[in-house]
């Protein structure tokens, strides 16, 4: 099989890419290892409600989330942060704390972050997208090799996963040492944490004075938000499991337990019986994460495109993902910067 642009990875940054070449009538092809399209965007879907497992906010002045929510017609809304925050200290015992920083003044995008995902997927030609495919060796001819022993042919290869992943494949001509290093080098964004979400049928937390904030010393559960939908139909609490990724694969299903039982400790019995659960872990997602990524980064790297890693192969080989993105970096608005990008090399 032969494309003019073979782009791997069909997350934000690779979909993206794909909607900015069909609206240009540039023929291409995305390959996907996993059995759906989104990446880290992923959700929880409770009746006809969507729960974000990965990303929650985006930001004012992020001007390209901004215009593509306005294109695909999504509505943007402020993050809950009315009310009181609580602390939890290492005893267990709570107080309402007002030292603790809320999300106030970030934005989520009604419906659940993977309506992003769903409405620029609803706008390809779905015989362009090819899921369950792994690649695992990319030649310079170019051509990829799919783990299933296929081979595509291409004018040029659009590389849409995260950099630590890309360095695990087989390249030939092998990349020079810079670039692999380089590769290595670049931390996942939040590939090393895990997230626990909970939903109720009602954010009955709100009635009682509360934000739904919340930080911890005692844990599981580091820093807690309101994840409700816009309308309040349902109610939701996420929390972002504070235990190292090594110290949660041992504790395996102990820490949906005590992040449940946590929950309930800051909010009431009603915040133990919710009406579904589930906690991700994208530091055991072998298409998001690297053992490498189990220790993450101290604050939000500097992400940047690293000069060796700029021109490849005459750019028959292009690297455009988050963790490479011009701006906001690690980010959703980094992943729409990053296809904006490759797709200025591609179109022009
Ligand atoms: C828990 C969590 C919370 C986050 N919170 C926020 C937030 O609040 N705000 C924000 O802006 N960002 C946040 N992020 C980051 C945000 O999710 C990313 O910036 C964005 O989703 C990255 O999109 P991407 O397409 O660049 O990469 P990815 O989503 O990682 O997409 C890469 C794709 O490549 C595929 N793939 C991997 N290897 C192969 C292979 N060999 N062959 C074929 N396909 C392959 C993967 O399956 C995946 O679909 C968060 C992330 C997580 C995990």
């Amino acid at each position: 099989m032969h494309t003019p642009t073979l782009i791997i990875g069909g997350g934000l940054s690779g979909l993206s890419l794909a909607y900015a070449l069909e609206r240009a009538g540039h023929a291409y092809t995305l390959v996907e290892a996993r059995g759906r399209l989104g990446g880290r965007i992923k959700s929880l879907r409770v009746e006809a409600a969507l729960f974000d497992l990965g990303p929650s906010w985006v930001w004012p002045g992020q001007t390209r989330v901004a215009a593509l929510a306005g294109e695909l017609d999504l509505q943007l809304f402020e993050q809950w942060s009315n009310g009181a925050q609580l602390f939890e200290q290492a005893s267990g015992e709570v107080v309402q704390d007002m030292g603790f920083m809320s999300m106030a003044g970030s934005l989520r995008i009604a419906g659940g972050t993977s309506v992003l995902t769903d409405a620029l997927a609803a706008r390809l030609n779905p015989a362009h997208i090819l899921l369950d495919c792994a690649v695992s060796a990319i030649d310079d001819s170019p051509a990829a090799q799919l783990t299933d022993g296929e081979t595509i042919t291409a004018d040029r290869i659009v590389l849409c996963i995260p950099p630590r992943l890309a360095a695990e494949l087989r390249f030939t001509p092998a990349l020079q040492d810079g670039a692999m290093a380089a590769l290595r080098a670049i931390p996942t964004w939040m590939g090393a944490h895990a997230k626990f979400v909970a939903v109720y049928p009602t954010p009955f937390w709100r009635k009682d004075g509360l934000s739904g904030d919340a930080s911890s010393r005692r844990g599981p559960l580091a820093e807690i938000h309101d994840a409700s939908p816009a309308d309040g139909s349902l109610g939701a609490l996420f929390g972002f499991v504070g235990l190292p990724a090594d110290i949660r694969a041992q504790a395996g299903d102990a820490v949906q337990a005590a992040s449940l039982a946590q929950l309930e400790n800051l909010f009431g019995a009603q915040a133990g019986a919710p009406i579904a659960a589930t906690l991700i872990d994208w530091s055991q997602d072998p298409f998001t994460a690297t053992a490498a990524d189990a220790t993450p980064p101290p604050g939000h790297p500097p992400y940047t495109m690293p000069a060796p890693l700029r021109c490849i192969w005459d750019d028959k080989l292009i690297f455009a993902v988050t963790e490479m993105a011009p701006d906001n970096g690690g980010l959703i608005e980094g992943a729409l910067a990053a296809a904006e990008a490759a797709a200025r090399k591609i179109i022009g």
